[in-house]
């Protein structure tokens, strides 16, 4: 499994993309970024957007693919994909003609650029060539994260949360889990933000660190970019070489 970064920060900087991962060419995995990250060719590719909320920072990107699939010569479609309250969202709030065009309806509602499809929480299910399962977690708006397979190999995208209960549940089963993508906002000096936020500082990820296979990597995004050098700095001295902050335009390998 190809992970590609496309956006690995928790908001907008000079050189620094909101949150977004493109799996195996046709998945996103939010999409805070997509138009910065992928040449037009590679933008057509992507058939799925799974979601983990309608927070901006991590479908702000959508707005300006969809366009470029509306301008695409070939019919081309993107199936917006998460729980409930966060298709509606997207639906109700941002694809609705005040903030941005109703692409559910463009170019013909029979063949649409937008395609929505609800998750069922807590069951596996298939989205491309991918078994997603998805996990509601602690955010200031509904959120889900995603225990993500191929069917061979497997990993855990946190979702913008605080610390991750729902996702350790006794019984879960996590084979082939070969990483774990945990979220990072704010350094350790705004821990009472994080906790009103409900984001992660490095001191809650050292926590995170029992609930998670000692074998298993910690690959840390969404780190807020005004505080990421303080946040890198603290990290650091988190859980050794097991904890890593992902890097953009990266493509990780599972
Ligand atoms: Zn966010
Ligand atoms: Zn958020």
């Amino acid at each position: 499994m190809k992970i590609r970064v496309l956006g690995a920060f928790g908001a907008e900087g000079i050189g620094q993309r909101p949150t977004a991962f493109l799996i195996n060419d046709r998945i996103l995995l939010d999409g805070g970024t997509v138009g910065g990250a992928l040449t037009v060719p590679e933008q057509i590719t992507i058939e799925h957007a799974l979601l983990s909320h309608a927070h901006l920072d991590h479908v702000e990107g959508l707005a300006y693919l969809t366009e470029t699939l509306a301008f695409s010569e070939s019919p081309v479609s993107l199936t917006i994909t998460s729980m409930a309250p966060v298709v509606d969202a997207l639906r109700t709030s941002v694809f609705n003609n005040v903030v941005w065009p109703d692409f559910a309806s463009i170019p013909s509602v029979d063949r649409p650029v937008v395609k929505y499809r609800t998750l069922v929480e807590e069951a596996e299910q298939r989205v491309g060539d991918l078994w997603v399962t998805p996990v509601a977690v602690s955010h200031t708006v509904p959120t889900t994260g995603y225990i993500i397979h191929d069917g061979t190999t497997g990993f855990i995208f946190s979702g913008d949360t605080g610390p991750t209960q729902a996702i350790w549940k006794e019984g879960r089963s996590l084979r082939g889990l070969r990483a774990v993508m945990l979220e990072c906002a704010y350094p350790d000096r705004m821990a009472e933000l994080a906790s009103i936020a409900k984001h992660m500082t490095p001191a809650l990820v050292q926590r995170e660190l029992d609930k998670i296979p000692a074998d298993v990597p910690v690959w840390i995004y969404h780190v807020k970019p005004q505080f990421a050098d303080e946040i890198g700095e603290q990290l650091s001295k988190v859980g050794g070489d097991r904890v890593t902050i992902m890097e953009q335009d990266k493509t990780y390998t599972l």
